[in-house]
C-alpha cells in the first residue's frame, strides 16, 4: 500500500505555523510497515488543492488529509474531495444531531456556518471528533483510500489513534510490531557500524534514529499472527543485545528520569543533586513528574567556574549535598567549556555518593553549551542508572 500525506492551510504556506501533522502521521506508517511516498502542502484554494488531491490519487492507494474541515468559507477539503470524486455533498442527520448536541451542551446556539461541518459524500463514512466539532472521512472508492482529519494537532492525534489506526489495522491482515532499543554513549556512526547487517534486513527492519535520550533503535516485524511477530522481534533483540547490550538503558517509551524513580523506588532511597554547568537540567529532569513517589530531596545549582574544576571538587560536592538534603545518594557535576584543538566542548566530572561508596566518572561531549549540557545530564542519568541496577 502506498501513502501520501496532504496538510492543507494557508497559514502553513506563510510559514506562520510549523506543520506537525506530517511528521506525525509519517512516524506512525513507518511504524505500521505502510510506505510514504509523497507529502505535500498546500493552500486553501480550490484550484491548486484539486490539483494536488488528483495527483496523489493517481499514484497512491491512501491518502492522508489533515486541515480544512472548520466551519468557514475557508475551509475546503470537504469540497475538494466531492469535486473531484464527482459525489454531492449532503447533510447527514446524524451527524447534524451531534453537533446541534454539542454547542447545546455548552450553553450557546449553532451557527448555521457549523451545517457544513456535518455534510457527507455518498462514499464516506463519518471519523469522530472526541474534542471539537468537525468529524473527519474515512472514504473508501475503486480501491483507494482518503483519510481526512482536522488540523489541530490535538485533535488529529485524538482521531488517528481511536479511529484511524484501528481501521487501518483491520484493513491488513498482517501484524505489524516494534520495539524500540535506547542505546546511550556510542555515537551514530559507531552504532550504524555495529548494526549494519540488521539496518539492511528487511523483516524485521531496524530503523536508527538519534533522539535526545540517545540512539534509538526500533526493531519492527511483520507476521501473520501477533506470537510470530513477538518472537521475530524478541530474537532479533537477543542479537543486538549481544553486541551493545550494556549500552542499552531503556526500551519503548521509558525516560531516563522514569527509570531512575523506578530504581530508587525499589530500593527506597532518595536522592539530591549538586550541579554546575549543567545550571539545573539534572534537577530539572528528576522533579519534573507530579506522579513519582519524591525520591528527589532537591538540589544546589553553582555557577561554572572555568579550569577550577576536577573530579576532587565533584566528589566533595557530592557528599556535601546528601548530608545537607538528608539524602542516601548525593550526585554532583562540575564542568566547564574547553577547546580541543579546534572543537569546542565541555568537560564535566560526575560524582556519587552513596553509603556504599563514591564513584567518579569524567565527561566529554563536544559542540555547543546547550547541547553539551543535556548530553552530559544525561551521561549523568545513565551512569547513576547503572550504579543503581
Ligand atoms: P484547520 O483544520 O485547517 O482549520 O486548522 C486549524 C488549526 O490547526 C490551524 O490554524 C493550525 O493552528 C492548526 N494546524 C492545521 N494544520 C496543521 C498542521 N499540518 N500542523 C500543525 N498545526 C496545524
Ligand atoms: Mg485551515
Amino acid at each position: 500500500m502506498k501513502a501520501e500525506i496532504i496538510t492543507s492551510g494557508t497559514e502553513l504556506l506563510l510559514g506562520e505555523i510549523t506543520d506537525t501533522n506530517t511528521p506525525y502521521i509519517a512516524g506512525q506508517l513507518a511504524t505500521l510497515g505502510i510506505d510514504l511516498y509523497y507529502t505535500s502542502t498546500v493552500g486553501d484554494n480550490l484550484k491548486r488543492f484539486t490539483g494536488v488531491l488528483k495527483q496523489a490519487w493517481e499514484r497512491s492507494d491512501i491518502i492522508f488529509i489533515t486541515g480544512g474541515l472548520g466551519p468557514t468559507q475557508g475551509d475546503i477539503t470537504r469540497i475538494v474531495i466531492a469535486g473531484m470524486l464527482g459525489e454531492n455533498l449532503a447533510v447527514d442527520e446524524g451527524l447534524k444531531q451531534e453537533i446541534t448536541t454539542y454547542f447545546a451542551g455548552r450553553g450557546v446556539e449553532m451557527p448555521e456556518n457549523n451545517l457544513r461541518q456535518a455534510t457527507l459524500i455518498p462514499s464516506a463514512t463519518p471519523l469522530r471528533n472526541a474534542s471539537g466539532t468537525a468529524p473527519g472521512w474515512w472514504v473508501e472508492k475503486e480501491g483507494k483510500i482518503i483519510v481526512t482529519m482536522p488540523g489541530p494537532p490535538g485533535e488529529m492525534q485524538e482521531m488517528w489513534q481511536l479511529q484511524v489506526l484501528p481501521r487501518l489495522k483491520t484493513s491488513s491482515d498482517a501484524i505489524i510490531l516494534s520495539r524500540t532499543l535506547k542505546v546511550w554513549e556510542f555515537a551514530e556512526a559507531k552504532v550504524d557500524q555495529l548494526m549494519s547487517p540488521y539496518l539492511s534486513a528487511s523483516n524485521p527492519t531496524l530503523a536508527m534514529y538519534a533522539r535526545q535520550d540517545g540512539i534509538n533503535l526500533r526493531i519492527t516485524a511483520k507476521a501473520t499472527t501477533e506470537a510470530a511477530a513477538r518472537k521475530m522481534l524478541l530474537a532479533r533483540e537477543a542479537e543486538i543485545r549481544q553486541i551493545i547490550g550494556n549500552k542499552i538503558w531503556g526500551v519503548d517509551s521509558m525516560t531516563m528520569e522514569g527509570e531512575i524513580s523506578r530504581l530508587l523506588g525499589a530500593k527506597k532511597m532518595t536522592l539530591a543533586v549538586s550541579e554546575s554547568f549543567t545550571g539545573g537540567m539534572l534537577a530539572y529532569s528528576l522533579s519534573g513528574d507530579p506522579d513519582s513517589p519524591s525520591f528527589f530531596k532537591g538540589g544546589i545549582i553553582l555557577p561554572v567556574s572555568p579550569g577550577e574544576t576536577s573530579a576532587a571538587i565533584a566528589s566533595a560536592r557530592a557528599d556535601a549535598v546528601r548530608t545537607q538534603f538528608k539524602a542516601d545518594i548525593g550526585m554532583a557535576i562540575e564542568g566547564s567549556y574547553v577547546t580541543r584543538g579546534k572543537r569546542a566542548g565541555g568537560r564535566a566530572f560526575v560524582a556519587v555518593h552513596m553509603a556504599s561508596g563514591a564513584q567518579t566518572v569524567t565527561v566529554d561531549y563536544p559542540g555547543k553549551p546547550p547541547q553539551v549540557v543535556r548530553r552530559t545530564s544525561n551521561h549523568a542519568l545513565v551512569y547513576l542508572m547503572n550504579l543503581l541496577k
